[in-house]
């Protein structure tokens, strides 16, 4: 038997109960650091199928490894599992859990005694802070030779690169006063807030063209007759290069600090959430997944083309080779992060492209364990990129 009707068999044996649990985990949906469900149920099977499972890696309570093989090269798929708050799973990750799954399960069974490692890492919370940020700084990634997963979306593209990432708060004190009797004595934290926004849309003048700053007035005020005592205001800021966005983060904060000095209010800056890199897509693996992908079968047409978001996925790029590829689910465009795309997620159609994308990572994954030559021009490529964009 080939090895790609040995994958093939491996998934199709396991296809009702792989889409049971993609099923159970998107009618449960569970916003990040509180995915219990899913992670139970996902290593229960795991542990069925033979794997050695550790939960609560990284100090993650809902992160979790599940590893089969012992010594050589280690491959591993990236599972997220976590829901967005109100729409549920928006942005498919009941999907993206189940297809890493799928593609550990598959490959395992290939190994059958060869040398080889492959683990499903269960990484949480991608939506809110990062867990792929927390399991890279404590080093979960750092024996993993090569690491894996897609994103479902309205557009294939397997070289996927993303921007780098920062989150500010920016909180204004001024002096709340009445606003008619004596405002010559207040201090107005709101107008800190609006001359932020506004040095800030000055500044994008002199920016590069992949830089998005974006932010919303999350406090502003208690009433109309009072001059704001507090305000606040959230923004993202991203580019390509995080060295550059470094540089944008510093002029976006003298924004911040100048608006402060012009309003005689004071500023208290905060950075929240974790720096998220840009993506580092390792080619090699890339192509090879390309490549897997239509031997599996896969023919959909996305004649729509997406723009460049930010996913933990950067983080884990930078310690070791990885690939976060975007596989089209229709041929439609539907927004992400909707309840339009969350009902997509959950169809006969859309989990049979899970399991032929498991089986595709599961082939890319035996391809890499097979041939010597591609693990060296996959760490080469990694040690190359990583020289020059860190
Ligand atoms: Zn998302
Ligand atoms: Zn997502």
């Amino acid at each position: 038997m080939s090895e790609l009707a040995a994958i093939q068999q491996v998934i199709t044996e396991e296809k009702a109960k792989l889409v049971e649990m993609a099923r159970a985990i998107y009618s449960n949906p569970e916003v990040g650091g509180q995915e219990f469900f899913a992670v139970d149920l996902i290593t229960k099977y795991l542990e069925d199928k033979g794997f050695k499972v550790w939960r609560g890696i990284g100090g993650l309570k809902t992160a979790f490894m599940a590893s089969y093989g012992d010594e050589g090269f280690h491959v591993g798929y990236c599972s997220e599992y976590d829901a967005l708050p109100e729409i549920g799973h928006g942005c498919g990750h009941n999907l993206i859990g189940i297809a890493g799954v799928a593609a550990g399960v598959a490959l395992a069974a290939t190994l059958d005694g060869k040398p080889g490692r492959v683990s499903i890492i269960g990484t949480p919370n991608e939506e809110d802070e990062g867990g792929k940020v927390v399991l890279v700084k404590t080093g979960v990634f750092d024996d993993v030779d090569a690491a894996m997963m897609f994103h479902p979306g309205c557009s294939t593209n397997f070289h996927v690169e993303s921007l780098a990432c920062r989150d500010y708060r920016f909180i204004f004190h001024g002096r709340g006063v009445h606003a008619s009797t004596e405002p010559w004595e207040g201090r107005n934290a709101l107008d800190g807030v609006i001359q932020t926004f506004n040095g800030i849309n000055a500044l994008r003048q002199h920016l590069k063209d992949d830089v998005r700053i974006h932010g919303i007035v999350s406090e502003g005020g208690l009433a109309p007759n009072i001059i704001p005592e507090r305000a606040a205001a959230d923004f993202i800021i991203r580019a390509r290069d995080s060295e550059y966005l470094t540089e944008v983060v510093e002029k976006v904060v003298a924004c911040a600090r100048g608006a402060a000095t012009a309003t005689g209010t004071s500023l208290e800056v905060t950075e929240s959430g974790f720096p998220y890199d840009a993506m580092v897509s390792n080619g090699v693996m890339a192509d090879l997944f390309e490549e897997s992908l239509k031997e599996s079968g896969y023919d959909l047409e996305s004649p729509y083309n997406e723009g460049l978001g930010s996913i933990d996925m950067g983080n884990v790029s930078r310690v070791t080779p990885s690939i976060h590829p975007v596989v089209a689910i229709t041929e439609q465009w539907v927004p992400g992060h909707t309840h339009e795309f969350s009902r997509l997620c959950d169809t006969e159609e859309v989990y049979n492209i899970m399991l032929t994308v498991g089986q595709a990572m599961a082939l890319t994954g035996h391809k890499i364990l097979e041939n010597r030559d591609l693990q060296k021009k996959i760490l080469k490529e990694f040690a190359s990129a990583t020289r020059q964009k860190l």
